[in-house]
């Protein structure tokens, strides 16, 4: 498949105001150096805590976050460099759904009226078309054309983010960044919204960066998976790479922490010291250190480079360096 999104050294900085003049006095590493590329048709998982960084990645794609440095190419084009005029073109191809249907849902606003938005900005001006297109688009997510008239308070969840798909397919999209689509969700409706997502990608060829906190929910999903920790990605690798054989520590840990009803998996059970750290004082080195139970002198003071350890499979420790001694 062609490559249809390449992420080069992306990073986003947000700064940290102090003082009685609200002078700079620290950053934020939101987004430290990442980079992935996405394939046609694929769907990228990006799985991490709160706070690592994958929302912000997910933004600065779509430049609703400016990026502090790095290139995004999308079909070969370099998104950063855009005249405003030129990315709102773009955006058709690029949309986002979020975690929370119902705050980017305007209350005051008919179905029919969501979900046309899009088609009115690029340029369907016709009222006829759009409820056309509106009726097609709630078929295609699974609701009725008799919903178009009610408004998002009268839906369920699951309904509200059925919704927000169709919204966001509007303008035939080729890629579509999902921000924790099911986590606000019930167990049982996820599977559903889940299922709807599959299908749309096959019926109309999209790819997805899907965004979640925690590796069961992109097992079911996703062809790759990307762990990020604190900014950074940890490791990158197949789906089945991954769950098979995790290899950043923390990757290890994230997947003990799924519950498994196998006796012997939970005695590999890892369990992490202490809590995240902040991203506004990221320890030195590995920023896992304090946290790793594998971690060497070599940890905290030398960062790792996300490498190639071995076919296809991506990871950021010194663990797999065959230059470090432990
Ligand atoms: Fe642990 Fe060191 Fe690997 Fe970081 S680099 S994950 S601290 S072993
Ligand atoms: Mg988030």
């Amino acid at each position: 498949a062609n490559l249809l999104l390449e992420v080069n050294g992306l990073k986003k900085y947000f700064p940290i105001k102090g003082g009685v003049f609200g002078r700079k006095v620290g950053e934020v590493k939101a987004v430290d150096d990442v980079s992935f590329t996405v394939k046609e048709g694929e769907i990228l998982g990006l799985v991490g805590e709160s706070g690592c960084g994958k929302s912000t990645t997910g933004k600065s794609i779509l430049r609703l976050s400016e990026p502090t440095a790095g290139e995004v190419k999308f079909q070969d084009q370099d998104v950063n460099g855009l005249s405003k005029e030129d990315m709102r073109k773009l955006r058709r191809n690029m949309q986002i759904i979020f975690q929370d249907p119902y705050a980017s849902l305007n209350p005051r606003h008919t179905v029919e009226k969501i979900v046309g938005e899009p088609l009115l900005i690029h340029g369907m001006k016709s009222s006829g078309e759009r409820k056309e297109r509106v009726r097609e688009l709630l078929k295609v997510v699974g609701l009725s054309s008799y919903h178009a008239s009610r408004y998002p308070h009268q839906f369920s969840g699951g309904q509200r983010q059925r919704i927000g798909i169709a919204r966001a397919l509007a303008n035939n999209p080729k890629l579509i960044i999902c921000d924790e689509p099911v986590s606000a969700l019930d167990v049982s409706v996820q599977a559903q919204i889940l299922n709807l997502m599959n299908e749309l990608r096959d019926r109309f060829n999209l790819t997805y960066i899907f965004i979640a906190h925690d590796l069961s929910v992109v097992k079911h999903i996703c062809d790759r998976v990307g762990v990020m920790y604190l900014g950074r990605m940890a490791e990158l690798t197949s789906k089945d790479g991954l769950y098979n054989n995790p290899k950043h520590p923390y990757t290890q840990a994230l997947m003990s922490a799924v519950p498994d009803p196998d006796p012997d998996y939970q005695k590999d059970r890892i369990i992490l010291k202490g809590d995240v750290p902040s991203p506004s004082d990221p320890p030195s080195g590995c920023a896992f250190h304090k946290r790793c139970p594998y971690a060497m002198d070599i940890c905290s003071e030398v960062r790792p480079e996300f490498r190639e350890v071995e076919n296809n499979h991506y990871v950021a420790c010194h663990l797999y360096d065959d230059t470090v001694q432990s």
